[in-house]
């Protein structure tokens, strides 16, 4: 479970006694649903090109994905032929999960889109070999039911000059500041990809330049973010978001070499 959501589980919670324990599971089992918990269907399916899809979401509830954090924890079970099991209301609104981890799977993912007067939400999933939801998500699932945790994680951060860089799992998240931030904002966004084929998709509105890096080519996200030379400004911040152990190595950069307080830079595990 990622550490971006507090959520837990009921049987990790500590301190909490046997008995209480099976008191609280037996009337959250009837008891209400997750609060941050919407339903939809999966409507499309496009596969984008060799390492990403994109699946279509349609809610009824979904304009608040378009506001704040800029995530969503997506739920599906894993049998569709099982009783569905979905989170419950846990203690000061938190979502309580079911124990029964084995049949609700849980990934975190970008809405990529969001149209809240339609409550449709568009989803950029990166396919990675063995990887149970983009397995999931290329197997064409248009009409299965799927939860909707959220919002959740971090969302637009403020600056007048950006550094926005990360690897597939974060484009998603790049693109959409890319289209939403304000159009006076300046900086560099970094984005690693596979290979060459999307460039022409993308909608900048901002004055932020976009630099490809491609894994066929070699290139090297740490170094590329390491080489940006980054203004003497206020108002800047720097963003970055690819695997925990670069994520890690990307924090100490920012924070320690660079001495960037906490309220002006982020540097978060996506994955790993
Ligand atoms: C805030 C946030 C936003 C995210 N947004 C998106 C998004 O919009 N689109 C998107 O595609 N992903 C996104 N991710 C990443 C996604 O949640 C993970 O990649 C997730 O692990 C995929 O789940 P899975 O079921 O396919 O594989 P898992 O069961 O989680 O993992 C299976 C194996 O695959 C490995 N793995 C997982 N991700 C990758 C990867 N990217 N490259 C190589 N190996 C990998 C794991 O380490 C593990 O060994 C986001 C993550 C966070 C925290």
């Amino acid at each position: 479970m990622n550490h971006l959501v507090n959520d837990r589980p009921f049987s990790q919670i500590p301190n909490l006694r046997q008995g209480v324990a099976k008191g609280l599971r037996k009337s959250m089992q009837s008891g209400d649903l997750a609060a941050n918990l919407s339903f939809a269907r999966v409507t499309a399916m496009h596969i984008l090109s060799e390492d990403f899809l994109r699946l279509e979401l349609q809610g009824d509830d979904l304009a608040r994905f378009a506001e704040g954090a800029l995530h969503f924890r997506l739920l599906r079970q894993r049998h569709a032929d099982r009783p569905a099991v979905w989170p419950r209301r846990g203690e000061g609104g938190k979502p309580l999960w079911p124990d029964n981890d084995a049949q609700l799977v849980h990934r975190v993912y970008t809405g990529r889109q969001v149209d809240a007067d339609r409550n449709r939400i568009t989803v950029d999933i990166y396919r990675h070999a063995g990887g149970p939801t983009s397995d999931w998500a290329l197997s064409n699932p248009v009409g299965e039911r799927i939860g909707l945790i959220g919002p959740v994680g971090g969302g637009i951060p403020p600056g007048g000059w950006m550094l926005l860089a990360g690897d597939e799992t974060a484009q998603p998240a790049i693109l959409r500041m890319l289209e939403t931030l304000p159009p006076e904002t300046e900086g560099e966004a970094l984005i690693l990809a596979g290979a060459p084929g999307r460039e022409g998709e993308v909608v900048n509105r901002t004055g932020i330049r976009l630099r490809w890096l491609y894994r066929d080519r070699g290139d090297d996200l740490s170094a590329a973010v390491r080489a940006v030379a980054l203004p003497e400004r206020d108002d800047s911040y720097l963003w970055f978001a690819a695997s925990k152990s670069e994520a890690r190595d990307i924090r100490e950069y920012f924070r320690t070499s660079l001495g960037e307080d906490r309220s002006r830079c982020r540097a978060s595990g996506y994955w790993g």
